[in-house]
C-alpha cells in the first residue's frame, strides 16, 4: 500500500532534434540521451 509509483512528473521531457519526438531524459535511468543531450540513443 505504501509503494510510491513513479508517474510522469518525475519524467523530464527533451525534444529530440533526429526523431523530433519528446523522450525521457531524467531520470538516468529510462533516459533516451546517455550518448548526445541533443540527439536521442536510438537515433545515433
Ligand atoms: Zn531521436
Amino acid at each position: 500500500m505504501f509503494k510510491k509509483i513513479k508517474n510522469d512528473e518525475d519524467v523530464e521531457l527533451r525534444v529530440c532534434k533526429g526523431c523530433d519526438a519528446p523522450l525521457p531524459f531524467k531520470p538516468e535511468k529510462i533516459s533516451y540521451f546517455k550518448k548526445r543531450n541533443d540527439i536521442c540513443d536510438d537515433c545515433l
